[in-house]
């Protein structure tokens, strides 16, 4: 186990090391891993663009922290839609055509990302480096600066910092994506639930 401060020494090298990316790209979701990358790397970073991808179905706490976020960093999250047109008819209506559609479009000048993807979220995640050559697109670079980080950890940096984090956390939801698809539960099991699915696709 790892200590806070080396947890983050190693969270601020490799954000410098991201920062050296003249297009750099940050991929928000206003959940907790955002509330502790957004509050380091704006100052080593400040030319990186901060995208969320929005499915129009987000839950109304997700919009709320979305503004808290804007407030507190002073930064301007720009947005690609990927929108869950209705009927909507379950997990993969919108997932795999839109929202990595939505990525695409965010990466498609950039030359290294951001994410804040962690070993301990699930198997999916279970070999997540802290930096990793994106083959899947062109090989930019793709940095994942807490992949060591344990829930605790992070926690213990949002009240050391007394950052903004998304309510939902504090009801249950360790894990927050669009509203219809996310119940309370630890880890990812709340995403998908009672699906096979545990990614969406932005991540495979
Ligand atoms: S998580 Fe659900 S609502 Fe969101 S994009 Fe995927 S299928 Fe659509």
């Amino acid at each position: 186990m790892r200590s806070l401060t080396s947890l983050a020494a190693s969270l601020t090298e490799t954000l410098r090391q991201a920062a050296a990316h003249e297009r750099l790209v940050f991929l928000c979701s206003f959940q907790k891993e955002e509330s502790v990358i957004l509050d380091e790397l704006l100052a080593l970073a400040p030319q990186v663009r901060v995208v969320t991808i929005d499915s129009g179905v987000l839950f109304e706490q997700t919009l709320a922290t979305w503004r808290a976020f804007e407030q507190r960093f002073g930064v301007q999250i720009e947005v690609e839609e990927a929108l869950a047109t209705p009927p909507w008819t379950g997990p993969e209506h919108c997932c795999g055509a839109q929202k990595v559609a939505a990525l695409e479009r965010a990466l498609a000048d950039a030359d290294a990302w951001i994410t804040g993807l962690r070993r301990e979220q699930g198997p999916s995640r279970a070999e997540t480096e802290l930096v990793e050559v994106d083959a899947r697109r062109g090989g930019i670079a793709k940095y994942n600066p807490l992949a060591l980080w344990t829930e605790r950890d992070l926690w213990a940096r949002i009240h050391e910092r007394d950052l903004p984090y998304h309510p939902l956390h504090d009801q249950g939801y360790e894990s927050i994506g669009c509203a219809p698809c996310t119940r309370p539960g630890s880890g990812r099991e709340g995403r998908w639930a009672g699906l096979d699915k545990t990614e969406c696709g932005l991540h495979v």
